[in-house]
């Protein structure tokens, strides 16, 4: 029992601020599309899932981000979206800055680098607006502007289990 190591369920992702998250809180009620509502607080765009991991492997992550560049980060937002195996509706940019993928692999290589098995599956920026999605109406939306202010590593759940979010730490894009 006193072997039990300590396990952590996290992401890193691009954090919306307050004005942009009550925006996109809208967006998600006025979607066509059934499903259930991503709670408010919720809302981030994922940028590397480390999923479960040891605690040690959590500060190592967190320590090598620093070294990180860190430009700031313009996408569009213009395009709603359904992906139907996870049966999420998404909101994100047709059309992704490089230094967003830049960020993107950088933080994969990180965690990588700290053992960590990462998906290999092409990187497809978007915030998850509503889960259990089977109808929606995809397309075009009037482009929502996003100045990505900061990055946060987030913890989801505890002990490995996914649920409530908690910032672990957050770092200025600029
Ligand atoms: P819940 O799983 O409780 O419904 P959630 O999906 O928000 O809530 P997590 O499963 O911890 O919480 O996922 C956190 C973030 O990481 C979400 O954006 C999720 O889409 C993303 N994510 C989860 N699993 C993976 C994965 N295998 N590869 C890439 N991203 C993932
Ligand atoms: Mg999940």
């Amino acid at each position: 029992m006193s072997q039990e190591i300590d396990r952590r369920r996290v992401f890193f992702a691009l954090w919306p601020d307050d004005a942009l998250r009550d925006r996109l809180a809208r967006l998600s009620r006025e979607l066509r599309a059934n499903g259930r509502l991503v709670p408010v607080a919720h809302l981030h765009l994922t940028l590397a899932f480390a999923g479960v991991v040891p605690a040690p492997v959590v500060t190592r992550i967190a320590t090598d981000a620093n070294r990180l560049a860190r430009p700031a980060i313009r996408l569009t937002l213009d395009r709603l979206g359904h992906f139907r195996r996870p049966r999420i509706a998404w909101v994100g940019p047709s059309d992704a800055p490089a230094e967003l993928d830049a960020l993107a692999q950088s933080l994969s290589g990180i965690c990588r680098d700290a053992g960590v098995a990462m998906d290999d599956r092409p990187f497809r920026p978007h915030v998850t607006l509503r889960r259990f999605v089977t109808r929606m109406a995809s397309g075009p939306i009037e482009p929502i502007a996003w100045v990505a202010p900061e990055m946060v590593l987030i913890e989801s759940g505890r002990g490995g289990h996914p649920g409530p979010y908690r910032v672990l730490q957050r770092w200025r894009l600029a």
